[in-house]
């Protein structure tokens, strides 16, 4: 059971159903790509067929924000919580470790996926990991793909940025068991980006906090309001198709 939020296909999982289902590809080695998808990803694949085919091929689609929580209640399709990159991470770094699972870190500036992973592996030991930056040449990738290759990862996070990390992964689908676009995490992984306080992300408004550290967002945050205005155009189109039917 998916909802269709303009066009993207939204599973419904619980964050730790998300993180079963992802336990059990890696088991099973059930190539699985995972897409956290924000309103502002969702919104350019309105815009953008081919990125909207391939986010619909992915296996586990999340509920990234709030705004995408809001945008499945508006449709009359509730999903469970908002399931976001970061979060999801958080939730699945203690498994990995439990279980000595091998986790490539792909993107962000030079060093900063290193830290991450460092600081991860600190905390939970049993991580066995690799990272390469993000901003690799044309030239340098057949190197960089045989480097994953090699490592056999379990998990490829790749935090090449939306929708770039996304025409990515579906470019090289065979890397890893899991594949998963993580945009701007390992930043915060690294301790670069200070996440918001928990009591500003229980109130929902990470996203107000992020703003106001990062004001160049605001180009990007730009989107919000169409997505709703759009999202509120399908609940009304749904609603006249649904009306048309019962007469
Ligand atoms: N990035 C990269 N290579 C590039 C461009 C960007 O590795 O050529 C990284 C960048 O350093 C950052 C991430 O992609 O770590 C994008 O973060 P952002 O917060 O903009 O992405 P989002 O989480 O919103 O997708």
């Amino acid at each position: 059971m998916r909802v269709e939020v303009l066009g993207i296909k939204i599973d419904h999982f619980s964050m730790q159903e998300t993180v079963a289902h992802i336990q059990e590809a890696v088991e099973k080695k059930k190539q699985t790509w995972v897409v956290t998808a924000n309103p502002e990803l969702i919104f350019a694949a309105g815009a953008d067929a081919r990125l909207k085919q391939l986010i619909n091929r992915a296996q586990l689609v999340t509920p990234d924000g709030i705004g995408v929580v809001w945008a499945a209640n508006r449709l009359g399709h509730p999903v469970s919580e908002r399931v976001t990159g970061i979060d999801l991470l958080e939730a699945l770094f203690p498994l990995i470790g439990k279980k000595k699972w091998r986790v490539f870190f792909l993107g962000s500036k030079p060093g900063v996926a290193e830290l991450a992973a460092q600081k991860v592996a600190e905390q939970y030991p049993g991580v066995e990991w690799q990272a390469q930056h993000g901003y690799f040449q044309p030239g340098e990738q057949a190197e960089i793909l045989d480097r994953i290759r090699k490592f056999q990862p379990d998990l490829l996070l790749v935090g090449l940025g939306a929708p770039r990390q996304e025409f990515w992964i579906a470019s090289h689908p065979d890397l890893a068991t899991v594949n998963m676009g993580v945009g701007g995490c390992f930043d915060a992984l690294a301790g670069l980006n200070k996440r918001a306080p928990q009591w500003i992300r229980n109130i929902h408004l990470e996203w107000l906090y992020r703003l106001l550290k990062q004001p160049q967002r605001i180009r990007r945050q730009m989107v919000l309001p169409k997505f709703v205005w759009q999202v509120m155009k399908q609940g009304k189109n749904e609603q006249k198709k649904h009306t048309r039917r019962v007469r």
